[in-house]
Formats: C-alpha cells, structure tokens, sequence
C-alpha cells in the first residue's frame, strides 16, 4: 500500500492494524478464508477502470473485446469447476444472486420455502428483516428437535400445504450435509422450482467432498468466497432452459455494470478450485473441523447434531453455563474469532444466543492441521472455565498468538 502509505496515511494505518489481526489472531469465523495473492492483484488491477454492461456479444459499451474474453474465461471455467449448464458469474455478492435468482421466476407476494435463520438459513432465505421477506411471502422450515437435521417430512407437509413456487435450500450454519435429491423431489411433486444456495459449502463441492447440488437443482447460488477462499462476490449457475431469464434477471434487473476487477478475481478463483493442491486443502478442513468437534466434544461442550460433515460446527455453551455473546468477546479478547450463533431452538435472543459457530477455512489455509485443532480447543475451553479470570485470559492470548505466529499469513502453505 505504498501510496496509500504516501497519501493517506490515517487510513493506512487502519489496514496495516487489520493485517495486523488477522496475523496474530485465530480466525475462525466459517465464512471467512484467507483468499491467495492472486485474488488480491487482480481485485487490486486496472479492470477497475471499465465501464461494462451486458454480456459478451451482447454489450451496451464500447471496447468490449477484451473485457469479453475474460468473462468468456470466467463463465467457462465455472461451468466447468461445478458441471452446471449456465453460468452468470456477474452477481456483486450472494445476496445478489438470490435476488436474481428469485427476479427470474418469481414475482412479489408468491409462496417460496426457505429454511429458517434461527435454524441455519440465510437472511436472504425469507427473513422479514431483509428485502426476500419483505417482497415474498416465504414459509419457512427447519430442523427435527432430536436429530438437529433438517426435518424433511416437515418440509414436505408445509410444500403440500403452501404449494410455494420456489422451494430454497442451503445454509449459513448447518453442519451437516444436505439430501439436495430428495428436496428436489419434494419440489417436483409440487411443480416448484428447486434453488440451492451453496455458499457456505461451494468449495467443499468443488472439491468433491461434499455432494454437489447442481443435477437436482434448477438453479445455484453461491459466494466466490467462504470455503471457495476467492474473490468477494456472487454467482449463479441453472439448467440451460433458466440461462436467459437468470441472464436477464442480473442485468438490467437488479444490477447496473460489472465489477470488472473482481469477475477477473473470481475466473482465477475457479482456476485455483480446480487444483489438486486446493482439494488436498479442502479435505483437511473437513478433518480439522471434525477434529476440533471432537476435541471440544471431549472437554465437555455439546456439538449441535453431535459433529460435522463440512467446514462449520455449531457449539452448545449450555453445559458450560455460558451465552453466546459471552464466550464471543471472551474469545475475541484472545485472539480468537469465532461468532455467536443461535442453535436449534434457542432460549436465548438472537444478540445473546446459546452457541458459537466455529470454521476451520482461514486456519487451515494458513497450514494448521489436526494437531493444532486439538491445542485451539484446549485454549477454547480454558477460556470457557475462566471466564471472569483477566490473568488466566491474558496467558491464553499469549498462546493463541504465539500459535497465530507460527503459520505466518502469505507465506504459506496454501496460497492456491
Ligand atoms: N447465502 C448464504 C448461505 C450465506 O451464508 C451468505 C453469507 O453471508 C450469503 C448467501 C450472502 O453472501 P454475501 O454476504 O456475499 O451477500
């Protein structure tokens, strides 16, 4: 940042303390990974400066040529990564990509099934606090009490009952794998369209260690960041029969111009996802998600549906007599980053909550392996048990950051 350095310093200093954080701490927040320094020259370059709307062969600017290569690329390589029909690679986030998604097929006042915040689903899944709720008439479902799984006969009565349009699966802090073919099922029975929005799990698809939603879904959505550890932005994938309708929906519907920096940041993406160095990657943050279930499970928490199957756990603070909000700032103070997170059928209100949601991505990006999950949960359950003890704290805040320390960022081990 050599002439921010030079020309504003103020906010220099504000990235260099950030970096400094993000060097000396535990970052476990699920959605977070530590993207590659290719990311970051791209989303730093020169596409910044284009001014493009529409698709390629079909633009509303002049010099397009070039630009339309790259998207090309982009569009390509995507299609390719998840074996989708279509690709539209231009939506500026995920909740975009809902939002056109949901332009495309839908109009104001329909029926759609999402499933629900307090249970795992995201804002844009029907939330009245976000414009899905506001705009459509959402019905949501959620998780059978004993299993903490998805209740899939529940789903299945309310899509019978409601006969929405659109039934919407995927999830912001779900543990577990979801049954996409039998959603789909519930779907088609009922003439509705199927969309899964993978974000949180993309990468994990990706490398073929999670089932891929794409031959049951009419459409996919998902981020370019979280576990696919790129760029920050959206996309969306569909059947060949949704491609000008999703197209459509994008642009003009929802949005103006390209993000021309970041489509490039996101065609390198797709390129790193496809890497065997980025599979090995993505299979060890399945282990060591699965580890630190364990270890925690050990020292007394409870684990939400009793482990993990991707890059997330959701942890019951209830046996150690503490909230959510509580064991996030004692954490916080640390060093290490978790958030606090409703578990299935919270007492608690949704600013206190009886559970953290953990994510082992931007740690095992850094290097970290089994071995590391097993000392982070000692440091987390030392902090769970001294609580109120500012020099006991004050130890462990020096150990998360000689750990931090140890696996330095951008000298690592996986910069795809
Ligand atoms: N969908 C899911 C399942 C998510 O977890 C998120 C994440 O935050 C989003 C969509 C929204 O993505 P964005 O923050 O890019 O709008």
């Amino acid at each position: 940042l050599k002439t921010v350095k030079e020309k504003d310093f103020e906010l220099y200093k504000i990235v260099e303390e950030e970096l400094n954080r993000q060097k000396t701490g535990l970052e476990m927040i699920a959605s977070e990974s530590f993207v590659s320094t290719g990311i970051m020259e791209l989303q730093g370059s020169i596409l910044t400066n284009k001014t493009m709307e529409g698709f390629p062969g079909k633009r509303y600017h002049a010099g397009h040529e070039v630009i339309d290569k790259m998207e090309i690329l982009g569009i390509q390589r995507a299609k390719a990564l998840f074996g989708a029909d279509h690709a539209n690679i231009q939506p500026h986030s995920g909740s975009q990509a809902n939002q056109c998604v949901y332009a495309s097929i839908i109009n104001p006042k329909d029926k759609v099934m999402g499933m629900r915040l307090d249970q795992g689903g995201h804002l844009t899944h029907g939330s009245k606090a976000n414009f899905s709720g506001k705009i459509y008439d959402f019905i949501s479902y959620g998780l059978d009490k004993e299993t903490e799984l998805i209740d899939y006969t529940e789903l299945e009565r309310l899509a019978n009952k409601h006969r929405p349009k659109l039934i919407v699966a995927g999830a912001s802090s779900y543990p577990r794998f979801i049954d996409y073919e039998r959603i789909s099922n519930i779907a088609k029975s009922i003439n509705a369209y199927f969309l899964v929005d993978m974000a949180h799990v993309a990468g994990l698809v990706a490398a073929g260690i999670h089932p891929s939603p794409v031959p049951y879904a009419d459409f996919v959505t998902s981020t370019t960041t979280k576990t696919l550890a790129g760029a920050r932005g959206g996309f969306i994938l569909c059947k060949n029969e949704f491609s000008k309708k999703i197209d459509k929906a994008t642009f003009p519907g929802v949005q103006g111009s390209s993000h021309l920096h970041i489509m490039a940041a996101k065609t390198f993406t797709f390129k790193n996802a496809m890497t065997d160095e980025y599979k090995v990657c993505m299979k060890q943050v399945v282990k060591n998600a699965k580890k630190l279930s364990d270890a925690l499970q050990k020292k007394g928490f409870r684990i939400v549906s009793g482990g993990t199957d991707n890059h997330l756990l959701l942890v019951d603070l209830r046996p150690k007599k503490l909230t959510g909000a509580q064991l996030e700032e004692a954490l916080a103070f640390v060093g290490i980053t978790v958030n606090r997170n409703m578990i299935p059928f919270d007492p608690e209100k949704p600013m206190i909550t009886s559970g953290v949601r953990i994510g082992t991505t931007a740690m095992t990006i850094k290097g970290m392996k089994e071995r590391e999950m097993e000392e982070i949960a000692e440091m987390i359950n030392k902090v769970a048990e001294n609580i109120n003890d500012k020099g006991a704290l004050d130890k462990i805040k020096e150990n998360a950051r000689d750990l931090a320390l140890k696996y330095p960022l951008y000298h690592g081990y996986f910069d795809f």
